[in-house]
């Protein structure tokens, strides 16, 4: 395979000299082992990046257990990166060797669509190239970050501000601007990225699943002043989510006692569960007027009965990761407020564990990979 992608790569005109190491899967039992693979060498808009963490996000299980009907195998997961810059091209302006970086969701996208001139790489015309599991510019098929390096496109490399630990914001290239983006771009917080200044009454913003995002963003909504009840099927998450990450209520959403009291009373719900529930009774949350914004995504089709969308002018709202200038401010945010992701950091080779912890949602609250310290660059 890695004489495949090398040879269709330089074929194009781009070489891929460099050698790493990724977890991949290779069929949809999602099972992981190390595998020998190739990085392009450093083109002149180009980043290098040795990789010292990745966080491991419920897509990426998604993605080698097939379940969205699109994997390509071997598939190396991984776009929660951070780590360090080993070479720059002869363009880049902004990183040198030894800055802390991180990469997220994406590598590379047209950079010429109304989009991508606004800074929402995220909803590019052309299409987003993924970090992993899509065809890259050269016909290669892109590499995710559960690997020893990547080389990345500089407009899509953030920097890590000081106060950020590389472990404990890696999660955050992810589910923390998924989280920050679909709170900014659905209008509960201003322009600059914090709750409006003199907004009179607190916004009670709802969190569905306390996973990997759901942990996030309550950590970002109490950041930013706003009331916060979190909605879970696990009860035993209740203390930590009031002592621990500040939560405001907890509602188990299999008592029906407890779903009641809640009963229309959140401004917006963020919805991040990862399986298909009915939406209905989370409606019945939402205010008149609440919004239900959507990042999680589970395989099937939504269920909602149009009657708990329209009485009470209710809104249902998607959101797609974010933009790299959203990317780079929701990092710069974090740091200056102190937010980042509970982590359990694991070996490489905990790395099949983990994700069967993942699907059973047993994590508190994102399994990072210890990359640099535990996956070496040869097999
Ligand atoms: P995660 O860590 O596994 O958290 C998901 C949470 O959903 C679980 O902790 C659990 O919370 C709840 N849940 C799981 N199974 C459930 C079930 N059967 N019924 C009800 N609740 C259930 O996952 P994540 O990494 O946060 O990702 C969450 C979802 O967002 C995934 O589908 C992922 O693909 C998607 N995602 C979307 C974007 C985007 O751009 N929109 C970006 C990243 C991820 P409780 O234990 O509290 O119930
Ligand atoms: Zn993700
Ligand atoms: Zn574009």
């Amino acid at each position: 395979m890695a004489a495949t992608v090398a040879a269709a790569a330089e074929a194009k005109g781009r070489q891929h000299t460099g050698k790493a190491v990724g977890l991949a899967a290779h069929d949809a039992s999602g099972h992981l082992a190390p595998l020998t693979i190739t990085r392009r060498s450093t083109g002149d808009d180009d980043v290098a990046i040795k990789i010292l963490y990745c966080g491991m996000c419920h897509s990426d299980l998604h993605s080698i257990m097939n379940e969205w009907n699109n994997a390509m195998y071997p598939m190396v997961p991984g776009h929660e990166i951070a780590g360090v810059v080993t070479e720059v091209g002869k363009n880049v302006t902004r990183f040198k060797p030894g800055d802390r970086v991180g990469v997220g969701c994406m590598v590379i996208s047209c950079q010429s669509c109304d989009s991508c001139d606004e800074g929402f790489e995220n909803t590019c015309r052309g299409g987003i190239i993924f970090t992993y599991n899509s065809v890259d510019r050269d016909g290669t098929v892109t590499y995710g970050g559960y690997s020893t390096a990547v080389t990345v496109h500089e407009r899509f490399v953030v920097r890590f501000p000081d106060a950020m630990p590389l472990d404990r914001g890696a999660p955050l290239l992810c589910a923390g601007v998924t989280v920050y983006s679909a709170m900014k771009h659905h209008g509960l917080l201003d322009a600059n990225g914090d709750a409006p200044a003199g907004r009179k009454k607190q916004k009670h913003v709802g969190v569905l699943g306390l996973g990997g995002l759901g942990h996030v963003a309550v950590k970002f909504a109490k950041a930013f002043g706003m009331k916060v009840t979190v909605i879970s099927t696990s009860p035993a998450k209740k203390q930590e989510a009031l002592d621990r990450l500040g939560a405001d209520g907890f509602v188990v959403s299999k008592d029906a006692e407890e779903m009641k009291a809640a009963a229309s009373s959140m401004d917006a719900i963020i919805n991040t569960v990862s399986a298909n529930v009915p939406l209905a009774p989370f409606m019945g949350l939402l205010k008149p007027n609440g919004k239900m914004i959507m990042v999680g995504l589970p395989t099937k089709a939504l269920e909602i009965p149009p009657f708990d969308l329209i009485m009470g002018n209710k809104t249902l709202a998607g959101s797609c990761i974010g933009g790299m200038r959203d990317t780079q401010e929701m990092l710069d945010v974090a740091a200056r407020h102190g937010v980042m992701a509970d982590i359990e950091l694991v070996a490489a080779d905990y790395v099949n564990t983990a994700m069967e912890r993942l699907a059973k949602a047993d994590v508190r609250y994102r399994f990072v990979i210890d990359i640099g310290n535990t996956l070496k660059n040869s097999e």
